[in-house]
């Protein structure tokens, strides 16, 4: 295709690298009825996609930026007074109420797309795919929790002797912290908020300070939908404002997604103070991803799903594939076909919806990832090209000569490469576990012992075999890691609510 040819026709190449490459997989609201398609927005429709590329550019986003909307730290010993004043109302409500709320706050999600798409566009530099799944996976969040939350939050009644009746149920802490990060600003800052909320906890959600203005819309959707404005409180701001408000004592748990380095220093603040009480941390965090290759995989696949879980969202996403390990015996030409298929990724403005790899988030994730990427030029196998106004840092595949080289987790589109040796696959996933991380792990085989091998070795939260690693479904692929990449706990999944609540059992002698 021409670029005229494109131009006239998004649809094509939006799909290819969008979520849309397995339609036949029932979506959450399938399992509960009544999904229609991606957050209304049909990405195979070429009507409906032009309309929706075209309104989402001119949808005017006041665009807040890092800092503008931005408390001090003594803001915050306020807003926690509030949230925890409004703890006992919210939490005596019955779960049915707040699942109907979270079901309203999922419409105005889909009903405000337009508008919250151009914030992912605008404020997060999200390509348009991605920008769609943001809307969707937030939206997907809140119906999925208020469907979990009617059957978790029953009461089950217990054995006992005779005359004895034991019952125990799920109940709210208290007031959660939320800390979200700015590569998911919709879909993870609500997922905390909504499983906090759903379970009868009051809120205090600190979004990325890249990224308040799209928290501050979605917190006034869910007030729209029906929660309490003292319920949930958007505290935005930096680094100091999360410290203040993981300080405060008075707070019932944490829920945070970022850097390994900040959920450890979040634990070390909630248990250095002898006389707090003990409060649950949910922390997702970062890795070292890798996908691991033999002989037997379909080239071309392997190919489209190194592209997309490496460099799609321009590999700022957790769960993006980190290191490469091809078998020795296919290493060559697997390269040369990965660095033809990089030839054609567009990198660029991700107002154009045909733009595979947007920009970095900011100058500072630029300068790290360019000067890494300069320290290791002797090893480039392939880099492409990039235009040259913008944080756009070109894709870049990078030689290892061992996969134990690789000691630090890169977020941007730098996907590091090494091979393996046929008939230590076993050994080779021992030495990716032994770095520490447990997020996500590729296996593209054809031999279903290796399949049977992965599932025993990986040591990681969520393994992906013969597909891409990234784009989690919520209700489908609970996602979250364990080691140095989270505390485990999978959102999306069926057991992430009963960690946002505290465990109560009656005992009554009738
Ligand atoms: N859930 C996302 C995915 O599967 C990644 C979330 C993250 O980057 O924190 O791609």
């Amino acid at each position: 295709l021409t670029d005229e040819e494109l131009l006239a026709d998004p649809v094509e190449k939006v799909t290819a690298v969008g979520g849309a490459r397995h339609p036949s997989i029932p979506r959450p609201r399938d399992l509960f009825g009544a999904w229609a398609n991606s957050a209304g927005i049909d990405l195979q429709d070429k009507d409906t996609l032009a309309s929706t590329v075209q309104a989402v550019n001119a949808s005017p986003v006041p665009l807040t930026g890092r800092g503008t909307l931005a408390l001090g730290e003594s803001d915050v010993a306020p807003l926690i007074a509030r949230a925890e004043a409004a703890f006992g109302d919210w939490s005596r409500t019955d779960v049915e109420h707040r699942a109907q709320v979270l079901e309203r706050l999922a419409d105005l999600l889909e009903e405000h797309r337009i508008e919250l798409m151009a914030y992912a566009v605008k404020e997060a530099h999200k390509s348009f795919a991605d920008a769609v799944g943001e809307v969707r996976e937030a939206a997907d969040f809140c119906r999925y929790y208020a469907q979990r939350a009617r059957i978790d939050l029953q009461t089950i009644t217990l054995p006992g002797p005779t005359g004895e009746r034991n019952e125990m149920r799920l109940t709210g802490r208290g007031t959660w912290v939320t800390i979200a990060p700015w590569n998911f600003p919709l879909a993870i800052f609500l997922g905390q908020c909504a499983a906090a909320l759903v379970t009868g906890n009051t809120v205090v959600a600190k979004p990325a300070p890249q990224t308040p203005g799209i928290a501050a819309r979605a917190v006034g959707l869910g007030h729209a939908a029906g929660v309490p404005a003292d319920a949930l409180i958007l505290a935005p701001g930096g680094p100091e404002v999360g410290a203040a408000l993981t300080a405060d004592t008075r707070i019932a748990g944490v829920a945070f997604t970022g850097s390994t380095g900040t959920a450890k220093r979040i634990a070390r603040t909630l248990l250095a103070d002898d006389m707090r009480p003990i409060v649950p941390l949910i922390a997702e965090t970062g890795g070292i991803n890798a996908m691991i290759v033999d002989s037997t995989a379909l080239p071309e696949q392997v190919v489209a799903d190194v592209l997309t879980s490496a460099y799609r969202s321009a590999g700022q996403r957790c769960s993006a594939l980190r290191l490469l390990l091809l078998q020795e015996e296919i290493a060559d030409g697997l390269i040369e076909m990965l660095g033809g298929a990089m030839d054609l990724l567009r990198v660029g403005d991700v107002r154009d919806p045909r733009t595979d790899v947007g920009p970095v988030i900011d100058d500072a994730a630029y300068e790290r990832l360019m000067g890494y990427r300069a320290s290791v030029e002797a090893q480039w196998i392939k880099t492409v090209a990039v235009p040259a106004e913008g944080r756009f840092v070109p894709p870049t595949l990078i030689r290892l000569r061992h996969l134990d080289d690789l000691r630090q987790e890169w977020f941007g589109p730098v996907l590091h490469v090494a091979t393996w040796r046929a008939g230590e696959l076993a050994e080779t996933i021992a030495r990716v576990n032994a770095k520490g991380f447990g997020l996500t792990m590729g296996l593209h085989s054809r031999i279903a012992r290796a399949a049977d091998v992965a599932e025993a070795e990986a040591a990681v939260g969520n393994l992906y075999i013969n597909r891409s690693m990234i784009g989690a479904v919520v209700g489908s692929q609970p996602f979250g890691g364990e080691g140095l990449s989270g505390t485990g706990p999978k959102a999306g999944g069926p057991h992430y609510l009963p960690r946002f609540c505290a465990e109560r059992a009656v005992s009554v002698d009738t």
